[in-house]
This record gives C-alpha cells, sequence and structure tokens, in this order.
C-alpha cells in the first residue's frame, strides 16, 4: 500500500535525522543501520547508555564530525509513521510552542508498542469431523463452523458452544480441533454502513452536505449545531457510515465523561459491531491493539477522548467533535492544546472533512461560521417531540428564604409535583463539596489552603475541608487557625452536599443522588451512575457541571438552577458564554422523552442580559452581543492571546523573571503585540509554588509563536522556576 511506503529511503551510514521522546533539542543525528533505513521509521537509537525510541524524520544536519555519529540501534517492526501524521505533530507542536518530542510522547503512548507480537491460543476445525460425536461435541463443531475460520479464543468457542472447555479440549486431542497461536493485537469487527435510517426535517439536508463530503473526502469545516435531542448524532453517524464506505477510517471524538455505554451502544446498533475505544478507561492492552490498529487499517472507527486525535490512522477520512464548546478540549496540563482546534488542523492536513457538533457552539465556532470559513449546519427542533424546555426565572429577591436554605418555595412547589407524579427532577449547582468556604464567626477569618492561595471546601462526605487547586485536606478545626477562639467555626454557602441534606429534609420520601466528579472514584463508576439514574434509580438527581454534558435523562421533566449568577460575577473573559452554554445544556437534560421539560433558573439579577438571552432562546443576538463585545476589547475571537505562567518556590524570584520578561518585550513589539504584567496570576500559589502572570495580546493578523520564541529565549530560566506558555488560553488560573 503507498500509504505505507517512507518516502525516503537511507543507505547504511548515511546521516538521518531522528525526532526521540526524549528532551533534547528538535532531532538528533544518526547514521542508518546495517540494511538502511526510511524516512517515518520507528527506531530505537543509543543515548549515552540507554536506548530510546525515536522516528526517522529525514535527511541529518550533518553538523557533527561523522566519526561521532552514532548508527542507529534497531527498526522497529511497525509501519512508518505517516508524512501527513509527522506533519501534524509538527504544525501542532510549532502552533502550541510545545517541543517535538513532547508530542511525539503524546503519539506513541500505549505500552509495549514496539515488542514483539503478543501472542494467544486460538482454535479452528482442523480434521475430519467423525459422525459419532457427543451432542456437546457436535455443538462445539457447529460453532467453530459458524465462526468460519474467524480466530476464535477457548472462552469464545465454549460459550457459543454452551458447554466447558474441557470438551474443545477434547476435540483438540482427537485432531478435530486445531489449537494454534496466533497474534493478540488482531483487527476489529469490520462495521456494516448500511441500514440507513431515515432522517427528517432539517436533518436532510444537513446529513447530504456532510455525507456528500465524506464522500468527495477534502477539508471542509462544518459547524453542526442544534438543540440537544435535534439529531445531531444521527446526522454525523450518516457521514461516519459515507466515510466508511469510501473504506476510509472515521474518529468521533466526546468529551471523556459523556462516552458512555449509552453512546457505543448507539455505535453498536448503527454498524452492528462496537467502534475502537481511546479513553482512560481503556485497558493497556486495548490501547496497544487501538494504536496498532489504526496504524494497520485493522479498525474502521475510532470512539475516543481528546488525545484519540495522535492515533496513527492509516486513512483518515472523517473527524467528528461532539460537544465542540466543551472546555474539557483543552488539555491544561502538559502540552497545552485544544483538541478541537488540533481536530481542525490534522483534517486539514488529511485533506478530510470536520465536522464540530453542539447545542451551543463556542463563539469561536460560531464567529468562523459567521466569517465563512465554517459551513454551518442548522437542525432546528426536537426530533420527534415538542420544543425545548419552557424557562423561567424564578426572582430571589422576591422569595423569602430562611438562613442556609436555597431550595426557593416555588421551586420547592414545582419539586413537589414532580414527585407526586413520578417524574424525575434535577437539581444544578456547580459547586463540589459541602459549603465553599469555611469562617470563623468569632473573627472573621477564613480557613486557607498551607499551599495555596485558595479557600478549603468542606467536604463532608470526606469529613475533610478540601483545597481544590492542589487537593490537600485537613480535618475541619474546632479552634480557629487565626483568632484560636473554639466552636465558632461555620460553614457558608451552599455546595452540592449541603444541597442533598436540605432536599432530605425537605422531601424524605425522595430518592436522591448526587453526583459530582469527587464522590466517583473512577469515570467508570461515574458513568454506572448515570445509566442507573437515566433508568430511574432516583427521583431528584442533584449534580455539579458534570451532568450537563450530553447524558440522556429520559424521565426528567425540571431543571432547577439553584444559582443561576454563579458564573457571572468572573473576571474571565468567557465567562457569559460558560454560563450561556452551561445553563442552555442543562435545561436541555429536561423532556428528552415524550414529557414536556421546564427549566428554572432562580436569580438575583433576572435583568441580566446574560439570563435574559439564557430565558429568551434568542441565541443568536446573544452570539452577536458578546461578538460585538469581544471585537471591541481586541479579544479572542477577534484578537490573538497568549498566557504565560512563571512559577517557583521563590516569590521575588519569579516577580523579577517576570519583571524582566515585561522590560525585554522587544521581540513582541517589533510583532505588532502587546504584554500586560507581570501580575499575581488568579490563584496565586499553587502547591507551594508562586505563580506570576503575563498575558500577551495582538491583533489578529499577528503571528505570535515566532515572536514568543524569540522573546523567552532571551532570558535564562533557572532550574528552579517553571515557565508555561498557553496559546489561546481557555482558563485565566
Ligand atoms: P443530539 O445528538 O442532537 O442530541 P440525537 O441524534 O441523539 O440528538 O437524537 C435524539 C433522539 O432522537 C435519539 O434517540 C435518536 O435516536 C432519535 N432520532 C433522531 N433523529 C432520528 C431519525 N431521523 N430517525 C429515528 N430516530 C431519530
Ligand atoms: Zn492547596
Amino acid at each position: 500500500m503507498s500509504a505505507n511506503v517512507a518516502e525516503r529511503v537511507f543507505d547504511e551510514g548515511e546521516v538521518v535525522g531522528v525526532l526521540t521522546t526524549e528532551p533534547l533539542g528538535r532531532l538528533l543525528d544518526y547514521k542508518a543501520p546495517e540494511g538502511g533505513c526510511g524516512t517515518g521509521d520507528f527506531v530505537e537509537v543509543p543515548l549515552g547508555p540507554r536506548r530510546v525510541l525515536g522516528v526517522v524524520w529525514g535527511k541529518g544536519e550533518g553538523r557533527w564530525d561523522p566519526a561521532k555519529v552514532r548508527p542507529i540501534a534497531r527498526v522497529l517492526d511497525a509501519r512508518p509513521m505517516r508524512a501527513e501524521l509527522r506533519a501534524f505533530l509538527t504544525r501542532a507542536a510549532d502552533y502550541t510552542l510545545t517541543p517535538w518530542p513532547a508530542m511525539l510522547r503524546l503519539a506513541t503512548r500505549a505500552p509495549g508498542l514496539f515488542a514483539p507480537p503478543s501472542m494467544r491460543k486460538v482454535y479452528r476445525l482442523a480434521g475430519p469431523v467423525p459422525n459419532t460425536l457427543t451432542e456437546a461435541r457436535s455443538r462445539v463443531v457447529d460453532a467453530l463452523r459458524d465462526f468460519a475460520g474467524a480466530a476464535a479464543t477457548l472462552g469464545e468457542v465454549a460459550e457459543a458452544a454452551a458447554c466447558g472447555a474441557g470438551v474443545v479440549k477434547g476435540l483438540v486431542k482427537l485432531g478435530v480441533v486445531a489449537e494454534e497461536e496466533a497474534p493478540k493485537d488482531v483487527p476489529y469487527p469490520r462495521l456494516n454502513p448500511l441500514g440507513l435510517k431515515r432522517l427528517e426535517g432539517d436533518q436532510v439536508a444537513a446529513g447530504d452536505a456532510l455525507v456528500h463530503a465524506a464522500a468527495a473526502g477534502d477539508y471542509q469545516c462544518f459547524l453542526l449545531k442544534g438543540v440537544t435531542g435535534s439529531g445531531k448524532t444521527e446526522v454525523y453517524l450518516e457521514a461516519v457510515a459515507e466515510c466508511l464506505r469510501q473504506g476510509r477510517q472515521a474518529l468521533v471524538l466526546l468529551p471523556e465523561i459523556a462516552l458512555t455505554a449509552d453512546f457505543l451502544n448507539r455505535v453498536q446498533d448503527r454498524f452492528g459491531a462496537r467502534p475502537g475505544e481511546w479513553h482512560s478507561g481503556v485497558t493497556q492492552t486495548e490501547r496497544r491493539r487501538l494504536w496498532k490498529m489504526c496504524a494497520e487499517g485493522g479498525v474502521e472507527l475510532v470512539v475516543g477522548a481528546r488525545s484519540a486525535l495522535f492515533l496513527p490512522f492509516r486513512d483518515l477520512g472523517l473527524i467528528v467533535v461532539d460537544e465542540e464548546h466543551d472546555t474539557s478540549y483543552k488539555q491544561e496540563e502538559g502540552v497545552l492544546y485544544n483538541a478541537r482546534d488540533m481536530a481542525v488542523l490534522r483534517a486539514s492536513i488529511c485533506g478530510c472533512p470536520v465536522v464540530l457538533s453542539s447545542a451551543t457552539p463556542s463563539l469561536e465556532s460560531w464567529a468562523n461560521a459567521e466569517a465563512g470559513k465554517y459551513t454551518r449546519l442548522d437542525l432546528g427542533s426536537r426530533f420527534g417531540v415538542a420544543d425545548l424546555p419552557a424557562m423561567k426565572a424564578i426572582d430571589m429577591r422576591a422569595e423569602s428564604l430562611p438562613a442556609n436554605r436555597w431550595i426557593s418555595p416555588t421551586l420547592a412547589q414545582g419539586v413537589q409535583a414532580r414527585l407526586a407524579r413520578g417524574e424525575q427532577v434535577l437539581l444544578f449547582l456547580n459547586r463540589r463539596g459541602f459549603a465553599p468556604v469555611t469562617v470563623c464567626r468569632a473573627c472573621g477569618a477564613q480557613v486557607g489552603c498551607d499551599h495555596c492561595d485558595a479557600r478549603m471546601v468542606e467536604h463532608r462526605f470526606l469529613k475533610r475541608l478540601v483545597c481544590h487547586q492542589c487537593g490537600a485536606t485537613k480535618p475541619v478545626p474546632v479552634a480557629c487557625p487565626s483568632c484560636g477562639v473554639e466552636g465558632r467555626m461555620a460553614a457558608v454557602g451552599p455546595g452540592v452536599e449541603r444541597l442533598a441534606e436540605e432536599v432530605a429534609e425537605r422531601f424524605p420520601e425522595a430518592r436522591v443522588a448526587v453526583l459530582s466528579s469527587d464522590l466517583f472514584g473512577s469515570a467508570r463508576a461515574l458513568k454506572a451512575q448515570i445509566e442507573d439514574i437515566a433508568a430511574g434509580a432516583a427521583d431528584i438527581i442533584i449534580g455539579t457541571q458534570i451532568v450537563a454534558k450530553g447524558h440522556n435523562f429520559p424521565l426528567l421533566t425540571l431543571v432547577g438552577v439553584i444559582d443561576a449568577d454563579l458564573g457571572l460575577q468572573g473576571s474571565d473573559l468567557r465567562a457569559a458564554e460558560r454560563t450561556f452554554q452551561l445553563m442552555r445544556q442543562v435545561a436541555g437534560r429536561a423532556g428528552r422523552a415524550e414529557k414536556p421539560g421546564e427549566a428554572w433558573l432562580q436569580t438575583h439579577q433576572p435583568e441580566h442580559p446574560v439570563i435574559r438571552a439564557i430565558l429568551g432562546g434568542d441565541e443568536e443576538s446573544f452570539w452577536r452581543a458578546e461578538a460585538a463585545e469581544r471585537r471591541a476589547a481586541g479579544v479572542p475571537p477577534y484578537g490573538r492571546m497568549a498566557g504565560i505562567i512563571l512559577s517557583g518556590p521563590d516569590l521575588v524570584q519569579v516577580f523579577d523573571l517576570g519583571g524582566e520578561l515585561a522590560r525585554r518585550a522587544e521581540p513582541l513589539t517589533r510583532a505588532g503585540a502587546e504584554v500586560f504584567g507581570p501580575a499575581p496570576a488568579p490563584i496565586a500559589r499553587v502547591r507551594g509554588r508562586h505563580r506570576v502572570r503575563l498575558l500577551v495580546k495582538a491583533p489578529k493578523g499577528v503571528v505570535l509563536q515566532p515572536a514568543l520564541a524569540d522573546w523567552v529565549a532571551q532570558v535564562k530560566i533557572p532550574p528552579q522556576v517553571r515557565i508555561a506558555l498557553d496559546i489561546d488560553p481557555q482558563s485565566f488560573f
């Protein structure tokens, strides 16, 4: 296959440039080994006393004394990395100012990729079948005939034949069945892209556009917008089907938490088999298999979390980014990249369409569609059912609430009515824990973290105070750490755990489930709980923002937002957008099946423009207003931004370094950018490290990266100080 042929072959002894996974500059020179090597080959190279993984990137620089250049130790048994992926890695690295080796690590994140293939025993029919077999043995023979030569393990055969393993082994002894060693990393079952779902209404035009693009196979970016339940998934799965019919591979990215069994079952229903899965819950063995099958073409569809974008697809023909606005697409640690933006980049390099799907697109994508860079496809109403939930504000200024109570009488009545009808209610509060603040009633001091500039949040479930920045915990103090007075420490404000107490008191008959990321040991446990709830295992769901993400709660008919004002106060440039998206998403959880839903927002400022836009359902005017404000301020997406965080144990040292960077801004100003800061980062201390932030702002046309690189290169960063460059920062921590 042409795709697997390395473009350039180097003869033994020729100097080649190798990208390794070690943090040592870009490329290192090595000599081609005996038998030569080609561009893209995975290789093992000596580095000091060790051997490390690398990829042949091209001709070497040849700047070193050839006598000192060491040969490549060996060429690994794997498909060479394709030019498309190499180009993607370098462009993504240069865009995010990430060292190339860190990018290669992202693209090789599975253990044992290059170990000899591991084997397992498989069974198939071998010799002639005697006509005097026991019933159980006959069933085994029938089962193996059904497998039609496909490799089946002992467990699979025994299960299909409904017999014990001993029966199969007995047939092996007789010579009727052969037992063989076969590689573990086997291809995924073929998917069947036929069996059309009939699209309806707006879905038809949207589906046609996507199917057409998948068939044409050229780069094009679509923004697929429609309320939750309007059939976006249905529509993009048709594009996936077309991509499979073209014999190419498809990738669907989901926020980690939305990767539920629900979704995978749906894919299975549509295509007759499960896709390849890539997320934190997948076993290492399965990861290796998927990585290899991507490269060999043994998997047609991959459904994965953001890092699936770095898989070595043999022939990627479509990328879908579901819930494209989701902030979890931005990786905030290690390599700082936004998977949504990188998906568009990879599609443009591959030459394939990319679909960004959302009920509440990011302002970036909305603006790109407005500007004509993306093709916008709108799905109007919900499939089959009525409309979005009816929304209303509960004006908290007019409600009488005793201290430490958060459910207004109006909302309480609504809850009671749903309970009486056997329907579900969701109470949404985007605050984990019991209470966000612990304060001393004697002196007013608040309990903070010893390592961070953050208040500690009481978690009654853990019986401790927890820092949401660094995870440090301590017991709730009896005496005030500040004034020493005992017995006056008080919890202030609500968290989901405290809300759960109020609910238990007011609705003692109701079954209550609290959904908060910190209450579950694993993503898997959380998903299991969500599925139980969807099936009706709770009457009242109390949840943080994790409930907002793409789950189906068919019995849910009322969403009560406890504090709709919560996101509005932030100084974050995206505060309004986030609040808007979150409220719309949460509201979208109600009334997904036949029963109409309602969403009630408790607010102290019902006249706030964001609250009014949410209630009015006039999304376009919200976006237009928000876009106008950002344009006036020259901020993304109408200007460019980069955040620089310096952190270290010594406050003066980090501040001095920040000051030096600010003074030496010449490389930036020359490019047309401005520098702001240094200032303490919004969280000025995390894990005992002081954090200082600079912000770089530039008009839209400026290519910031080279200027940033020159700028930072001017100062020497001491070993105890870390510098993180964040292009297009999402959050401002
Ligand atoms: P979204 O992705 O926009 O939230 P979905 O694709 O999940 O919407 O559609 C919502 C529900 O409606 C799903 O249960 C889906 O199977 C069903 N549905 C949507 N469109 C169709 C269709 N054309 N034919 C049959 N069922 C559909
Ligand atoms: Zn802390």
